[in-house]
């Protein structure tokens, strides 16, 4: 039994790179938080917006509920909810370490968060380059590394999930770009990766140099790792021309006879890029 849910991703509908997996030991979810634009194309977000972020949050609450093991990579909103520490009641919560590897805002953010936590059954565990074992299963963090092509808005750490198959979550990569945080995909070799992609939608300047190391680096884990399903998306299903952004990526797989998609089409439904579209929703409305 090895089962790879994603629960609330851009193509779905709003900011987030929720995911469920269930092995034969354990169920977990990997960052439990959904979050919209506050701001795209001086726009506040659209309605249906608020609608799919209500839908997607109920939907990680209903796994949150249904599973042993919480994950949260990066203290960012839309990767945890510290408006709701009672969902934590109870679990394994394995997050972050918030002392070090760290930028000001989000050190700040996981200390409120864990203040909140402290009238709960709850105890958290601090994840940095370890690994947990359940039977069969194996959670294994990466070192910390850097949310994005800099450090400018802190670390995230992957989490790599081994038992019948090995899947990866690389969290807030914005690519991947860094070396460091293609190392681990590399050197852990999954089965099944969700990745977030290159943020195309930020200005020109982002395309031409991070855009093509992004591009490198996905083909180079397309070609060395056994690899069988990628998953690309979170900052790359921002921008609505994103698979034309990142056409050589989808070539490569073809012809190494891999699968490459977003969130929505490994669901088998239509991806809805509510805020790439904010501007078309306004404008139909
Ligand atoms: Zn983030
Ligand atoms: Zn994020």
């Amino acid at each position: 039994m090895f089962k790879v849910k994603p629960l609330a991703f851009e193509s779905l509908g709003a900011r987030s790179m929720a995911t469920f997996i269930e092995t034969s030991d354990l169920k977990v979810v990997i960052d439990p938080g959904v979050a919209l634009a506050p701001d795209r194309f001086g726009l506040k977000p659209h309605v249906l917006e608020e609608k799919a972020k209500k839908a997607l949050w109920l939907s990680i609450e209903e796994h949150v509920e249904k599973s042993d093991v919480i994950v949260i990579s990066h203290y960012h909103f839309d990767h945890f909810n510290p408006d709701m520490p009672n969902i934590f009641e109870g679990k394994t919560l394995l997050i972050k370490d918030p002392g070090t590897w760290i930028n000001l805002s989000q050190k700040t953010r996981a200390r409120n968060f864990l203040k909140k936590l402290k009238g709960f059954d709850v105890k958290p565990i601090y994840v940095d380059r370890k690994v947990f074992k359940w039977n069969g299963t194996e959670i294994k963090f990466s070192h910390p590394v850097p949310h994005g092509a800099s450090t400018e808005r802190g670390y995230v750490v992957e989490v790599c999930i081994r038992a019948e198959k090995t899947f990866i979550h690389t969290s807030d990569v914005q690519g991947p770009i860094l070396q460091e945080q293609v190392d681990f995909i590399l050197i852990e070799d999954p089965d099944f990766l969700i990745v977030d992609g290159p943020s195309t939608y930020y200005d020109n300047s982002y395309q031409s140099i991070d855009l093509k190391a992004a591009i490198e680096s996905l083909n180079k884990i397309i070609k060395q790792t056994r690899l069988c399903k990628m998953i690309v998306d979170h900052h790359l299903t921002r921008d609505i021309d994103y698979k034309q952004k990142i056409g050589d990526v989808y070539k490569i797989a073809g012809t190494a006879g891999k699968w490459v998609g977003c969130a929505a089409e490994f669901l088998g439904e239509e991806p809805r890029l509510l805020e790439a579209d904010r501007k078309g929703l306004y404008s139909k409305s």
